[in-house]
Order: structure tokens, then sequence, then C-alpha cells
């Protein structure tokens, strides 16, 4: 089957900046795929190109296997929600429902059938007369959607479609968005600079930085082995530690010296010695009673009370480390001694920032 989505080769340039360059990536059919990345990596460059309001200067785009470089955005049967969500507040959401169906010249007992039909599928049957001006965040979200669902799309675009949203709201609203895409098998892509909403909902998540995409996986795999330091350091909260390491032979195995004469064993490995950058995700460090093998002293300096967990910011010669830790487990200002539980040798170049195959490593203390 071919790919419901594919870009091949993309790019775009602004007064010779390339703002996109060299994108390809295939969306399957039914998959909720997702574009991430901080402001200014080239999303909003690279959705404008698929719906087609800018025009890519190479590269191909296609739906189904079939380029729709040369048509115009109304043809291409792509399904667009932004984050006003563009709902009418003088109209009732049967009327929003219905307006795209009215502009497609749809005749009105079809619009009424695929109004109520769609309406009943995403729970909107007993808020068909209502204005929506009177909608909640849920409500109006459901109506955008569906406004633009009806029209039968191949692909549905979100662009930060909860942007402008509370926190509290946007959790349940990730919750249904994805039972609404699971239940009517919508091929999704989703663009946003939130990682959580990213990892979330998404099948799979391209990581998109200064107009490239540095990495294409599930959610999963972003997390455990992110291809490049940029990656392991956008998603994670809180954040990953990404500290310098000094990689040393030991004998037949391999060390690592760290800020405050914190030395890991890396077991055997085929790496050469030199410079790194080691990633400690916070929840992968452990308070530990007393010094031992391959533990660290350092000083709490901060504490983040997220509720049921604390992020110590534990000082080690100079360098601040986060670790998740248990409420109560220390306190601002405490000497504490760290060690890694099953970390997941993330060694990063420093220059490049790629992630260094360590597949022969085996596991720290
Ligand atoms: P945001 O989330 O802030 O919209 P983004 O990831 O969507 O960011 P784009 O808006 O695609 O990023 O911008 C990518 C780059 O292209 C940026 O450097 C931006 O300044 C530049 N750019 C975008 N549109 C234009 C334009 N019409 N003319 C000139 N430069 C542009």
């Amino acid at each position: 089957m071919a790919p419901r989505l594919e870009l091949v080769d993309v790019v775009k340039r602004f007064d010779g900046t390339a703002a996109v360059s060299g994108i390809s990536l295939a969306l399957a059919p039914g998959e909720f795929f997702s574009l991430l990345g901080p402001s200014g990596c080239g999303k909003s460059t690279t959705l404008a190109m698929i719906a087609g309001f800018l025009e890519p200067d190479s590269g191909d785009i296609r739906v189904d296997g079939r380029s729709v470089l040369a048509l115009p955005p109304q043809a291409r049967r792509i399904g667009l929600v932004f984050q006003d969500y563009a709902v009418f507040s003088k109209l009732t959401v049967a009327e929003n429902l219905a307006f795209g169906l009215e502009v497609r010249r749809v005749r009105r007992a079809e619009r009424r059938r695929l109004v109520s039909e769609l309406a009943e599928r995403l729970g909107l049957t007993p808020i068909l007369s209502r204005r929506g001006g009177t909608l909640n965040m849920s409500e109006m979200q459901r109506v955008a959607l569906a406004r633009v669902l009806i029209t039968n799309p191949e692909l549905l675009l979100l662009d930060e479609p909860m942007s402008n949203l509370d926190a509290e709201i946007r959790g349940s609203l990730r919750g249904e968005l994805k039972r609404i895409q699971q239940d009517l098998r919508q091929s999704v892509l989703y663009v946003t600079h939130d990682q959580i909403e990213a990892m979330s909902m998404s099948d799979r998540i391209a990581v998109m930085r200064e107009g490239a995409i540095l990495q294409v996986a599930g959610p999963d795999e972003i997390f455990r082995t992110p291809a490049h330091r940029f990656v392991a350091e956008f998603i994670g909260d809180p954040p990953i530690n990404m500290l310098p390491a000094e990689v040393e032979a030991d004998g037949s195995s391999l060390l690592a010296r760290l800020p405050g004469d914190w030395t890991i064993p890396l077991g055997r490995a085929e790496l050469p010695e030199g410079d790194y950058l080691l990633g400690i995700r916070p929840h992968e460090l452990d308070l530990v009673p007393a010094p031992g093998p391959g533990t660290a002293a350092g000083t709490v300096r901060f504490l983040e009370n997220l509720g049921a967990e604390h992020v110590l910011h534990v000082e080690l010669g100079g360098t601040l480390v986060r670790v998740l830790s248990r409420p109560g487990s220390a306190a601002i200002g405490k000497r504490v001694h760290l060690r890694t539980q099953s970390w997941q040798n993330l060694i990063f170049d420093p220059r490049s920032g790629a992630k260094v195959p360590t597949r022969a490593l085996g596991a720290a203390a």
C-alpha cells in the first residue's frame, strides 16, 4: 500500500536561507504522525507545502502515491485544523458542521445524514442546536475536528491545535483526540513544539531542528535511543542530564570520568578513549545512603516539588545533575550519594551531537 503522505527530499528557501533543507518522510494510512521541534525549525513551512499554500523549491509531495504539487489546496483532499479552531460562534453546531458541505454544494438531505452520522460518532448529538459561542473547550475541539472530518479528507493536518489552551484542559483533549483518531482510523499529521503532546498521541514522531529531521521513530525509541543529543534533550521531563565524560581504558574494560570525581564503569566496549557526552535521565539516578563503587557525592542545591516526586538538583564538582526522588528523601543543602541504576548507554559525540553506537557496552554498576 502506498504511504498516505510522502515527502521526498523537500527543500524550501526564503531569501537564499533554507527553512526546510531536504526532508523525507512517509506516513502510513491510519497513522498518527507528529512533526516535533522548537519554534523556527520549519514545521509550519512544511505543513504549508503539504497543504498547498507554499510551493517547494525542489522535491516531491505525494498523497497515496501521486504527486500533489500541481494541485491547488482545495483539490488535495487534506483537512486543516489550526490553533484557533475557527468555529463560528453565531452558528449552531449543526450549522458549523454543515458549512463545509454547503460550500461543496452537497444536497440538503445528504448534509443532514452526514452531520447526524458524524455527530453521533464524536458525541456531538446532544449539542447540535447549541451555538458555537457557548461551547466549552472539549466541545469546541470536537466541533473543529468534525467540521473538517465531515469533508472526508485523506489526511488531517493539525497545526499546534492546543497551544492556546490551559495545561489542565490539554491533558483531557489529548486523550479525546487520540480516541477519535483511532475510532475513525484517520491519518493525522500533527505539528507541535510540545513533546508531551507528541509522545502521548503519536504512533511515530519526526524530530526537527533547523529545517532537517534528526530522527523518525516511535515514542519509546525516541525516548530510549535518541539518535542525537538534541533529541535526547528535547524529549523527557524533567530533562536528561548531559554530562561531559572522559572515557578511558581500565584493563580490558572502559570507565567514564564525570564531574565531581564520579567514575562509572562502562564494561567492555569498542569505544575509542576520549571526550564524550553521557546522557543519564533523572529517573536513572538513585540516592544511596553511603559511598561505594560507582557512586558520586554531591550537595542538593535546589528542589522542584512535583507533588508525587521531587526533582533534586545536585551539584557535582560545579555541574548540576537532576535526580528524580521520593518526596522527603533529601533537603536543600544536604550532602547526598548518587548511583546510576540501569542507565541507557546514551553516549554522544560532543562535536557532532550524534549518538555513538554502544552496542557492546555492559551495564553500569
Ligand atoms: P513556529 O512554531 O514558530 O511557527 P516553525 O517550526 O513552524 O516555527 P517556520 O515558521 O516553518 O518554523 O520557519 C522556519 C524558518 O523559515 C524560520 O527561520 C523562519 O524565520 C523562516 N520563514 C518562515 N516563513 C518565512 C517567510 N515567508 N519569509 C522568510 N522567512 C520565513
